[in-house]
């Protein structure tokens, strides 16, 4: 497998805009993407993309990535015509300042504006260096001409529009740089593997199911509606980057524990075992702030054998970086992994 593969599809993931709550360009895109490659891929009521590979009662292996990503929400129309927003998931508001977004009406318009400072002139005020960033001093200004809230509405913007951060996809030097790796960087490499699977008609011995799910970032993505006869789920999820962790961005990172407690011990360990077989870089390491689809799945009354394991991915839920190194090996770990 060429890595470009797998970026490829990584781009094509992250520049398909898919904010907690309204995913459904990117979740055309997966079920295209995978029809093309042979697949029959189905949605369950919530709309988690479903991927049957090798079909069955029990003993099932179900491996997960979430296409959902962290966004806005038009709050309120402004007087002077600009956006209050709220959070899609979980971030400082700091970190898409200065960012162009795309707002989406419920209607299937689309305006480009930026997210910014109420008052972002240098020349104009102090606030670029004394401001707080929240909801009450940054605004969305949309780049089409209106000065009130009339204004505004009538180019049928409302509350409750889904508002999306501009990726900013880029590679240099074998670094992924791009919003939203979290977690289509995985995304990605299950398509490649699909794509694998099909093209070198890889032997699997157990049903195999992939499923995209598209609440991960409020939590809830893998609560339900999964195939029927799975032993094992293992989400595919970014790995933590920081100071004290072992695993880097060019490394695949393997969860022993975040919040919501230690994940399974067989089958983390099994993940850890084809790791060193194979040679691949990899940490073993505890997350400090984070809770997987995984763990969403076993805390909602589905008897799974979990684990969480991923490329590492630094700076978190702001402009994020990873490297072809761990996406590779990533991929090479999952395909050893689904021969097992
Ligand atoms: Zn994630």
């Amino acid at each position: 497998m060429e890595v470009s593969t797998i970026t490829n599809y990584i781009k094509n993931l992250v520049t398909t805009p898919s904010p907690t709550g309204f995913t459904k360009l990117c979740e055309g895109y997966l079920i295209d993407e995978l029809t093309k490659l042979g697949y029959d891929p189905y949605q369950n009521n919530k709309g988690n993309v479903i991927v049957p590979i090798v079909e069955g009662d029990a003993n099932g292996l179900l491996l997960s990535a979430h296409i959902d990503t962290l966004g806005l929400m038009v709050r309120s129309i402004k007087e002077n015509g600009r956006l209050r927003v709220t959070n899609l998931g979980g971030y400082p508001l700091a970190y898409a300042e200065g960012e162009n977004v795309k707002i989406h009406t419920r209607d299937g318009k689309e305006y480009s504006g930026v997210f910014r400072l109420n008052e972002p002139a240098v020349h104009g005020s102090r606030a670029p260096y004394d401001e707080k960033r929240d909801d009450t001093t940054m605004e969305v200004v949309i780049d089409a001409i209106t000065k009130s809230d009339k204004e505004t509405r009538e180019l049928g913007i409302s509350p409750g529009d889904f508002i999306s951060l501009d990726p900013r996809f880029r590679i240099d030097n074998g670094f992924v740089k791009s919003r939203h790796l979290d977690d289509k960087a995985s995304a990605g490499v299950l398509l490649a593997l699909a794509k694998e699977v099909k093209e070198k008609n890889i032997e699997i011995n157990r049903p195999l199911y992939l499923e995209f799910t598209i609440y991960e970032e409020v939590g809830h993505g893998a609560a339900s509606g999964h195939p029927g006869g799975i032993r094992d789920m293992v989400a595919v999820d970014m790995g933590v980057v920081y100071d004290d962790l072992t695993a880097d961005e060019t490394m695949v990172s393997i969860c022993a524990k975040d919040s919501s407690g230690p994940y399974n011990y067989d089958l983390t360990n099994e993940l850890i075992g084809i790791a060193k077989d194979l040679g691949i870089d990899y940490g073993v390491d505890v997350y400090p702030f984070y809770g997987s689809d995984a763990s969403a799945a076993v805390s909602s009354a589905n008897d799974f054998r979990h684990a969480l394991l991923g490329a590492g991915i630094a700076a978190s839920h702001g402009y994020e970086r990873t490297h072809e190194k761990a996406l590779i090996s990533l991929f090479d770990l999952l395909v050893n992994f689904i021969q097992k």
